[in-house]
């Protein structure tokens, strides 16, 4: 559904996708699912009247199954650039395997995360980097915000023509007040609240994540309370 004007959120019970559409660039597709949910996608794209020819990028936030295994069907059929940062690329693409979170977490996804929700490695066209930006017509700039933690390379994107911060899973908004990702699928968990801390004075007042659901008008009080405790699970309370 359109939660914004131009900002569109593709979601199901395992992940989301972020779809921009600009009249002047085309499209940007943020995230591409688990599994086989390009489908979902493409269904989406068809259903308000637009051509996957006109998707112009596919930027994905991180490495995790839940947000790339679409992203080698969107690359196909499109022929758009996938965008990754460098740390997390070498597993989209399968240079490196994709590592499983670890403890009980990890052993239950390696059980079942190939039999439901089966993807193919996705090759990575191009580089995210911090500050770097894309002009997506009316709808302004896109700026990319390196925010590590949850993975090294997690990326978060900031609309600023929406004050819309797309916080992929730097952040989660399972309980109503976004919060840093769970230990069990965090790389580093220190970093990712060192991460959440520093989001406390961004310029957004409409949040969307990759788990929960958007937070809009409200974004900057939820971002206080979300550093807030980030700062306590850091001791630094
Ligand atoms: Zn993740
Ligand atoms: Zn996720």
């Amino acid at each position: 559904m359109e939660i914004l004007p131009g900002v569109h959120r593709i979601g199901n019970a395992v992940s989301t996708v972020y779809l921009l559409v600009d009249r002047d660039d085309g499209l940007t597709v943020i995230d591409a699912g688990p599994g086989r949910f390009s489908r979902t996608v493409l269904r989406y794209l068809t259903h308000i009247g637009r051509r996957p020819d006109e998707i112009r990028r596919i930027i994905l936030t991180h490495r995790h199954f839940d947000h790339i295994g679409g992203a080698a069907a969107l690359r196909e059929v499109s022929r758009a650039p996938v965008f990754a940062h460098p740390l997390d690329a070498p597993q989209i693409s399968g240079a490196e395997p994709n590592r499983m979170p670890k403890g009980p977490t990890g052993v239950v996804m390696r059980a079942v995360v190939p039999v439901a929700f089966p993807w193919q490695p996705c090759r990575v066209d191009d580089d995210l980097a911090d500050g770097q930006t894309f002009a997506l017509g009316g709808l302004g700039e896109l700026r990319v915000m390196h925010t590590p933690g949850h993975t090294l390379g997690h990326c978060a994107l900031l609309l600023p023509a929406r004050s819309l911060f797309i916080a992929g899973d730097a952040l989660n908004n399972f309980s109503g007040t976004p919060a840093t990702s769970f230990d069990a699928v965090n790389d580093d968990t220190p970093l990712a609240n060192r991460t959440t801390v520093a989001l406390a004075d961004l310029a957004a007042d409409n949040l969307v994540f990759g788990h929960g659901s958007p937070i809009l008008g409200n974004g900057r009080a939820a971002l206080q309370q979300a550093a807030a405790k980030a700062r306590a699970a850091l001791g630094e309370a």
